[in-house]
């Protein structure tokens, strides 16, 4: 049976890193994000293409809830199911609260936790239905610990990390799991933006953000890489993960060890 994964926010970085994971497994992706519509079509017919399954795109704005809802839907009329969600789509901005913008802190909220309430109240029904469903929500080392400068964003992942456990303990007895993954630094467009902001935040260059705030933080002095958080994914995905639940897994380095 060939299995269908929503992924939100898989038009770049990591949510793009677990499309090419689900796709070299074979699955149906309904892709999702933001971008130029030509580069988000040829993303979308190059994982067609190495997958055995079928791989297809909607726009939603996950600021928008009925945006939301119509994904979810348009995922079950096409591939009959959504066995697989994926939580992943998420902004950032760094400035200390007093300077925070409030159209900031409302889009953080927004597109990185209340998201993926919107998502799962939509796609549970038919997982429990069917008796089986993986929700997988990309939450963060700042869904378990705090940086400065970020007041949005940790309050959003720790939101994130309790809508886990939550759900996970809702859906425990219809052969629904629901995992957060909590990674370090990444490389991606998401990281890079940082950088410069947090240099201006801390008053020190871009080299000493990325060497002694970012990686200072991780123990292994290295970023993690996309293609490890798609292999994650991938294992929470399957059968063998049954019994793998409301788990808020570190994929970071080392860095919420210490
Ligand atoms: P990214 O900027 O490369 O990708 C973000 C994705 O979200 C893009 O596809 C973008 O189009 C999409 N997106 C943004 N706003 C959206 C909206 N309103 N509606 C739909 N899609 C929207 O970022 P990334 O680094 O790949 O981050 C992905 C997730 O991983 C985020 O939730 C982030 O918080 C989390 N994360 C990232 C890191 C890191 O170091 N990069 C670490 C821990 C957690």
């Amino acid at each position: 049976m060939t299995r269908t994964a929503i992924i939100t926010g898989s038009t770049s970085g990591i949510g793009l890193g677990i499309a090419e994971a689900f796709a070299a497994e074979g699955f149906n992706i309904m892709l999702n994000g933001f971008g130029d519509a030509d580069e988000i079509e040829a993303t979308r017919a190059e994982l067609d293409a190495k997958s055995a399954g079928t791989v297809a795109y909607n726009g939603a704005d996950m600021t928008k809830p009925d945006q939301i809802e119509q994904l979810v839907l348009q995922t079950e009329e096409q591939f009959g199911a959504v066995d697989i969600l994926v939580n992943n789509a998420g902004i950032q901005h760094v400035a200390p609260i007093e300077e925070f913008p409030i159209s900031k802190w409302d889009a953080i909220i927004a597109i990185n936790m209340s998201s993926a309430f919107h998502t799962i109240r939509a796609a549970l029904p038919g997982m429990k239905k069917r008796g089986f469903g993986r929700i997988i929500n990309i939450a963060s080392a700042h869904g378990l610990v705090a940086s400065p400068y970020k007041s949005a964003y940790v309050t959003a992942k720790h939101g994130i990390v309790g809508l886990t456990k939550t759900i996970a303990l809702e859906a425990a007895q219809d052969g629904v799991t629901v995992n957060a993954v909590c990674p370090g630094y990444v490389l991606t467009p998401l990281v890079e933006g940082q950088v410069a902001d947090t240099a201006k935040a801390r008053g020190i260059t871009e080299d000493e953000v990325k060497n002694d705030v970012m990686l200072k933080a991780q123990p292994t002095k290295e970023f993690v890489t996309v293609e490890q958080l798609g292999a994650v994914c991938v294992f929470l995905s399957t059968e063998a993960a049954a019994s793998v639940t409301g788990v808020s897994m570190p994929v970071d380095g080392g860095w919420v060890a210490q």
